[in-house]
């Protein structure tokens, strides 16, 4: 075997292809993986883990002003970005060494190159290196799609860039209303900086259960954040270090930054698929079957460039269930049907299964059980936020089809819920089970009375 011909080569060193080059390499495979940026991806370098410093970051404004009700005087709270930048810095570096780092460790070759299809079973460095492949994995994830064409749109920034900012802007438009809009438009808000949502619909998140959406609407509006609804930009102008952001709608919003999460698509372009055979769909993505196989024998593809269930875990088990099926002799298929996934907002929101408008579409005869209460803590910290939960039960079969929580902890809590879901537990069997009091949770297996609409 040549030094450039190898059992598998990996294009992308992100969570599905990291995960695939391990286990497959752990199998005896002569594995290589191309990564043309940071390894880690999207989720290590900026998605996922950054957000989720950011998230915690945002969220020490409330716990301060909570504070006083339980008796503590909290003088003079500032907050400095540079240091939460250089904080984060470090630990994303820590986590991208150990990325790599699995690779090599199993045996791996890692180059630190842009990688492109040559015909099947063939890759061209970007130096210009060729090499062969039994088995092709593509797994080169996502992007942020730009905000249309519109006066100014260049000065408008993506997720990508939001995690190395150098300084705090006091004012910002997010546009957008999937998870990535709502969740920075909180992290902002948290932040202190004045915030208003953008978004061409009438709610965000669509997709979810609408009472999470409406809640967290309300939600967000009560923290200040600034909701402009059907609404669209029509341009951006810079003058005197701020933004002046025209609107479809007719009028003006000055700003000191503009953040455009409007959605992603497949990080498909220029990857020679046509030279080896795999076609893509409708927004880029590459067609595979079950087993992640595309148009192409021996060419896979795994995680956002799939544009399956868009998530970190999605992605690794799809990469795990890859290598197992081709290099573990062991056929694996990912099932895709009940995926938990959260929003992380403040409120922040958990949601799996079906949602109450999914589960009456799919023709299911429906009992639904609704609370919506103060949790504990809000009684004398005097915050007005209320927590929401629902469960979405099949009236024939008792399963319990969905399950939605809105409010502290909400992703902790519907993960463990996700156990339940996933062996198939009824109603009857949150009932009979015991609560742990005192916590929010406890609602969730207390929940008796049916909610009746009115
Ligand atoms: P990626 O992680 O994107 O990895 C692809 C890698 O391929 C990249 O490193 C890229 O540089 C490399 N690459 C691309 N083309 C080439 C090429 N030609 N040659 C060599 N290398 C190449 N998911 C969650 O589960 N929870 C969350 O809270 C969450 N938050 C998110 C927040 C944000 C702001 C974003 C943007 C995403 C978030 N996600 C979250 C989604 C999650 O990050 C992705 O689903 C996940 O990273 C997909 O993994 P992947 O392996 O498919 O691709």
């Amino acid at each position: 075997m040549a030094a450039t011909d190898f059992d598998l080569f990996v294009i992308g060193g992100g969570s599905g292809g990291v995960r695939a080059a391990r286990i497959a390499a752990g199998y005896g495979a002569k594995v290589a993986l191309a990564e043309n940026d940071r390894f880690g991806g999207t989720c290590v370098i900026r998605g996922c883990v950054p957000k989720k410093l950011f998230v915690y970051a945002s969220r020490f404004s409330d716990e301060f002003e909570d504070a006083r009700g339980f008796g503590w005087t909290v003088e003079t709270a500032s907050f400095d970005w540079t240091t939460l930048i250089a904080n984060k810095d470090r630990e994303i570096h820590r986590i991208e060494q150990f990325y790599e780092a699995g690779v090599k460790g199993k045996g791996g070759v890692t180059y630190k190159a842009r990688a492109r299809l040559d015909g099947p079973g063939a890759l061209r460095l970007d130096d210009g290196t060729r090499i062969t492949a039994r088995t092709i994995l593509i797994a080169t994830g996502g992007r942020p799609q730009r905000y249309g064409d519109i006066p100014g749109a260049a000065h408008i920034v993506t997720s990508n860039e939001i995690f190395e900012l150098k300084a705090l802007p006091k004012r910002i438009v997010v546009c957008g209303g999937g998870y990535i809009a709502v969740e920075f438009a909180s992290i902002f808000a948290g932040l202190g900086v004045e915030t208003t949502l953008v978004h061409r619909r009438g709610k965000v998140l669509r997709g979810f259960d609408e009472d999470l959406r409406d809640g967290l609407m309300e939600a967000l509006a009560e923290r200040g954040i600034t909701l402009l609804m059907n609404e669209a930009l029509g341009g951006v102008a810079r003058d005197a270090g701020c933004f002046h952001v025209a609107l479809r709608g007719g009028g003006t919003i000055e700003t000191d930054l503009v953040l455009s999460a409007i959605g992603r698509e497949p990080a498909t372009h220029d990857l020679g698929l046509e030279t080896a055979g795999v076609r893509t769909g409708a927004k880029g993505e590459i067609i595979v079957d079950s087993f992640s196989e595309t148009t192409a024998k021996g060419i896979y593809a795994v995680g956002d460039v799939t544009d399956r269930v868009n998530l970190t875990p999605v992605a690794l088990r799809e990469g795990h269930a890859f290598a197992d099926s081709v290099f573990g002799n062991k056929p694996t298929q990912v099932d895709h049907s009940l995926v938990p996934s959260a929003v992380f907002t403040t409120p922040e929101l958990g949601t799996i299964g079906l949602s109450e408008a999914a589960a009456r579409e799919l023709g299911h005869e429906i009992d639904l059980y609704k609370s919506r209460f103060r949790p504990l803590k809000n009684t004398i910290s005097g915050r007005n936020e209320r927590m929401l939960m629902k469960l979405v039960v099949d009236r024939a079969t008792d399963r319990v089809l969905g399950c939605h929580v809105l409010g502290p902890d909400a992703a902790e809590i519907v993960q463990m819920a996700a156990v339940a879901l996933q062996l198939g537990a009824r109603k009857v069997d949150f009932d009979a089970t015991i609560a742990l009091h005192p916590t929010v949770a406890e609602e969730m297996v207390t929940m008796r009375e049916k909610w009746v609409p009115g």
